[in-house]
């Protein structure tokens, strides 16, 4: 028989998804990608979204909506979080994790610091 569905593996089971919800909603795209540093697609501001280069189409197109954290392109149609910026990026799903939450844990000390509640600055 075959492997199963997908998000049944044993890869996934093994990993809180109370942590899986947090690495795709509380660390905001534009971080993950500046944390990325020289593997980072280009990015851009426009139009007040953020956009980068769609890792499956090499279009200007992918989109970042704020509202919920998820880019789609405009081009392809494809919807990416942050995990699966990081798997089109050549990483395995376990290391992305690992490293989205080590990038997440860094991203909230950062803002616990900060004593006024200003939105987080995105490097253009
Ligand atoms: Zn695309």
């Amino acid at each position: 028989m075959g492997h199963g569905e997908v998000g049944l593996t044993p890869e996934h089971a093994m990993i809180p998804a109370n942590l899986l919800r947090r690495i795709r909603n509380d660390l905001p795209m534009p971080v993950t990608i500046a944390a990325l540093g020289n593997e980072a697609p280009p990015s851009k501001h426009s139009d007040g979204y953020y956009r980068f280069l769609c890792p499956n189409c090499r279009e200007m197109k992918a989109t970042v909506n704020p509202r919920n954290n998820l880019a789609h392109c405009f081009c392809c149609g494809q919807n990416f979080n942050n995990i699966d910026l990081l798997i089109r990026l050549g990483y395995n799903f376990r290391s992305a994790v690992a490293l989205l939450e080590q990038w997440l844990l860094r991203y909230q000390t950062q803002e616990a610091k900060k004593s006024n509640p200003t939105p987080p600055t995105v490097p253009k």
